[in-house]
C-alpha cells in the first residue's frame, strides 16, 4: 500500500470517493489485518457491512467499524474526501489555513463548519501520544498575543529539535502537568531555578539543572510565532494554532505532513472539541471509559 498521497493532486485523484477514504482509514487501522478493538482476537471478524468496513468480533460480539475511535467518528461519509482535502491544506500549507478560504475552496456551504473543521484539525494536532519530548528540554514561560504560555524546547547542544507550547498561566502547579504531559520521564529539565517545582525530580523522575543561558532557543522561538500571527492577521484561538505551530515544527523534516497527521486521526477518540482536560484528569475519563467497556461487554456475555 502507499502510504500517502504526494500532491495535492494525487490526493483529490486518490481520495475522490467515500469508499476510497474510507479504505485508507481501515489499512491505516489494520495493516495487519483486522483485529478486534476490545478483546484483540485477530481471526476474521463477522461482516455487517463490508462497504462500511462494520464488523463484528466472534469473541466479544464488539461491534466496530473503520472510522469508531477515530477523528471521523461523526462524520458522514460522504463528506470523507472534502475532509481528507480540508486536512490537506491544514496540514501540509506553510501558511495559516483561515477558514473563509477553506469554505470557498471546498464549497461548503457554511462558514462555520470550515471554522469547526480548522479548529478539529488544529487540536487532533496537538494530541500526539506517543510523542513525549525527550532528553534536554528547556522549560521557561513567555507571552505570545499578550496571553501567557508554557514553552518547552528539546534541544541538542544550540540546535532545536521539537517544542511543545500550551497557553497556561506559569503556576507550578500548571508547569508541573505541562512537564508530564509532554515530557518523557527520565529527561533533563533545564530551567532558571523559578519555574518547577522541585518534586517532578523524585516523584516523576526528572533531572532537574538550573541554567540562566539557555534563554536564546526560547526567544527564537516566541519570536517566529509571534510573526506568523501578526502576518496572517490571526484571529483564532491561540491554543489550537500553538498545536499546529507545534505540529508543522516537529513535523518539518517528515516527507509528508497529512500521512503524520492521519496516524494521529485514527487514534483519538473523540473529534477532541471537549475543553481542555489536565492530563491526571484524563487518565480517570480513560479509566472510566474502559470500566463503561466492561461493564457492558460483561451484560453481553450474561444476555
Ligand atoms: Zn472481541
Amino acid at each position: 500500500m502507499k502510504e500517502y498521497p504526494m500532491n495535492l493532486q494525487e490526493l483529490k485523484k486518490e481520495f475522490a470517493t467515500k469508499k476510497q477514504c474510507l479504505d485508507y482509514i481501515y489499512k491505516l487501522r489494520w495493516p495487519d489485518g483486522f483485529y478486534c478493538p476490545h478483546c484483540k482476537y485477530s481471526e476474521p471478524p463477522i461482516t455487517v457491512d463490508k462497504a462500511k468496513h462494520k464488523y463484528k468480533c466472534r469473541i466479544c460480539w464488539h461491534q466496530t467499524s473503520a472510522t469508531a475511535n477515530t477523528l471521523f467518528r461523526d462524520t458522514q461519509y460522504k463528506l470523507l474526501p472534502l475532509w481528507f482535502q480540508a486536512i490537506w491544506y491544514v496540514t501540509s500549507e506553510e501558511k495559516v489555513i483561515r477558514a473563509l478560504w477553506l469554505q470557498k475552496e471546498l464549497g461548503l456551504g457554511s462558514y462555520h463548519t470550515a471554522l469547526n473543521w480548522v479548529h478539529i484539525i488544529r487540536n487532533v494536532m496537538g494530541n500526539s501520544k506517543n510523542d513525549k519530548l525527550k532528553g534536554e528540554i528547556i522549560i521557561d514561560k513567555c507571552t505570545i498575543v499578550n496571553q501567557s504560555v508554557l514553552v518547552a524546547i528539546e534541544v541538542s547542544g544550540a540546535e532545536i529539535k521539537r517544542i511543545c507550547l500550551t497557553r497556561s498561566n506559569p503556576s507550578a502547579n500548571n508547569f508541573a502537568h505541562f512537564v508530564r504531559k509532554c515530557v518523557a520521564s527520565g529527561s533533563i529539565i533545564i530551567t532558571d531555578g523559578n519555574t518547577v517545582p522541585d518534586e517532578l525530580s523524585y516523584k516523576a523522575g526528572y533531572i532537574l539543572k538550573t541554567a540562566h543561558d539557555k534563554q536564546k532557543q526560547v526567544i527564537e522561538i516566541v519570536a517566529s510565532i509571534s510573526d506568523i500571527l501578526r502576518h496572517s492577521r490571526f484571529r483564532g484561538s491561540l491554543q489550537s494554532y500553538l498545536h499546529e505551530y507545534c505540529f508543522k515544527f516537529n513535523k518539518r523534516n517528515s516527507e509528508s505532513k497529512f500521512y503524520e497527521f492521519m496516524k494521529i486521526a485514527i487514534q483519538v477518540r473523540s473529534k477532541v472539541t471537549q475543553p481542555y482536560v489536565e492530563p491526571h484528569m484524563r487518565e480517570l475519563h480513560e479509566q472510566a471509559y474502559d470500566y463503561y467497556m466492561d461493564k457492558k461487554l460483561r451484560k453481553k456475555i450474561l444476555k
